[in-house]
C-alpha cells in the first residue's frame, strides 16, 4: 500500500483510540449515577432442559443499561468499565437482590443465575451480601446459581476458591461461564465443585457450521464434565440444527435465542401462564 494510505490509517487509528478513551471516561461518569437514576434493569433469558421436552428450568439474569446520552449499552461494553471504576460491587448487589426478588414470582422449581465479577466475589462481605439477598427475598439458596468465569482464578485464586466453597456450603449452585475461552488451566476443577459448566457460544455456533474442531471440543468438555459429575449448558443456541447437534452431544441444558431472548421481568411471567410450562 502507498505511504499516503499508511498515514491515513495511522491517523484514524489514533483518532479512534482517543475517542474510545474519551467514551470510556464519559461512560464511567454516567455509570456513577446510573443506579440512583434508575437507568439499570435486569432482563431474564430462559434456560431449558436439553432432553427434548423443552422444560423451562430457570433464567439467567442479564443486566441492561439505558442512558440518555448512550442509549442502550451492551453489558459486554459497560460491565468492564464498571469493573475498572469499582462500581461493579454496588451494581452487582443490585442485580443479585433484584434477581432473587423477581425469582420469587416464578414457580418454586425455577432457578435464577446471576453473573458475578471477580471484584464482587473477592470483595469484603460478599458471602454476607448473598445471605442477605436470600434472606430479604425469602428465596431458598438452592434456587440461586452464581456464574463466574475462569478469569477469577487468575487474580487471587486462593481467595476465590475459599469464597466459592462457602457459597457452595450454603447450598448455592455454582456455574463456570464461557468455558473454553479463558486462559487458566483445568487444574482449578479439582479445587471447586461446579454444578454446571457453560459451554461458550463460540463453540456452539462454530460447530453448526460443521467445524470439526468445535464439535470435538464440545464433545471433550461434555465428557470431562460427565466424568466429574458436572452438568453442561450450551450457550447461544440459535437454530434448529444447533439444537439437534447439542442434544446429540449430550449437553444437559440449553440457552439461546432459539428458545428465547433476554426479556423484561413482566414477559418472563407470561411464560408461566396457561397449562404448559414449555418454552418452545
Ligand atoms: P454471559 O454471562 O455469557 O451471558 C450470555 C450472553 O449471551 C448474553 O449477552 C446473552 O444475551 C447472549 N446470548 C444468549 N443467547 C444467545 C444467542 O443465541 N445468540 C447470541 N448471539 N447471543 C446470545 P449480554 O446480555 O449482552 O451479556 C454479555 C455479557 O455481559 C454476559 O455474558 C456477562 O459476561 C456480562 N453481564 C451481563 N449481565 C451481567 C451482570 O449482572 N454482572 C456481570 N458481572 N456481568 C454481566
Ligand atoms: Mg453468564
Ligand atoms: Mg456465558
Ligand atoms: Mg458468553
Amino acid at each position: 500500500r502507498s505511504k499516503d494510505q499508511g498515514g491515513n490509517t495511522h491517523h484514524s487509528y489514533q483518532h479512534k483510540l482517543h475517542a474510545n478513551a474519551e467514551e470510556r471516561r464519559l461512560m464511567e461518569f454516567e455509570l456513577r449515577n446510573a443506579l440512583e437514576r434508575e437507568q439499570l434493569h435486569v432482563e431474564y433469558q430462559p434456560v431449558v432442559n436439553a432432553d427434548g421436552d423443552n422444560i423451562l428450568v430457570g433464567f439467567e439474569a442479564l443486566l441492561r443499561w439505558n442512558n440518555p446520552k448512550f442509549g442502550n449499552v451492551s453489558p459486554a461494553k459497560f460491565v468492564p468499565v464498571a469493573e475498572d471504576a469499582r462500581l461493579i460491587v454496588p451494581i452487582g448487589d443490585f442485580v443479585l437482590r433484584r434477581a432473587c426478588k423477581d425469582a420469587m414470582s416464578w414457580p418454586e422449581s425455577t432457578r435464577v443465575a446471576v453473573n458475578i465479577s471477580v471484584d464482587q466475589l473477592t470483595s469484603t462481605n460478599f458471602v454476607e451480601t448473598v445471605i442477605s439477598a436470600l434472606h430479604d427475598s425469602g428465596m431458598p439458596a438452592w434456587r440461586l446459581e452464581l456464574e463466574v468465569t475462569e478469569s477469577i482464578f487468575l487474580r487471587d485464586g486462593t481467595l476465590a476458591v475459599q469464597v466459592l466453597d462457602r457459597l457452595r456450603g450454603l447450598g448455592i449452585k455454582l456455574s463456570l461461564d464461557d468455558f473454553g475461552t479463558g486462559y487458566s488451566s483445568l487444574g482449578y476443577l479439582r479445587n471447586v465443585r461446579f454444578d454446571t459448566i457453560k459451554v461458550d457460544r463460540s463453540f456452539v455456533q462454530g460447530a453448526a457450521k460443521n467445524k470439526a474442531e468445535s464439535l470435538a471440543i464440545i464433545r471433550a468438555v461434555v465428557a470431562l464434565a460427565d466424568s466429574l459429575n458436572i452438568a453442561t449448558t450450551a450457550e447461544g443456541v440459535e437454530t434448529e440444527s444447533e439444537l439437534a447437534m447439542i442434544q446429540q452431544l449430550g449437553c444437559k441444558k440449553i440457552q439461546g435465542y432459539y428458545f428465547g431472548r433476554p426479556m423484561v421481568f413482566a414477559d418472563s411471567l407470561e411464560l408461566f401462564k396457561g397449562p404448559r410450562r414449555n418454552v418452545a
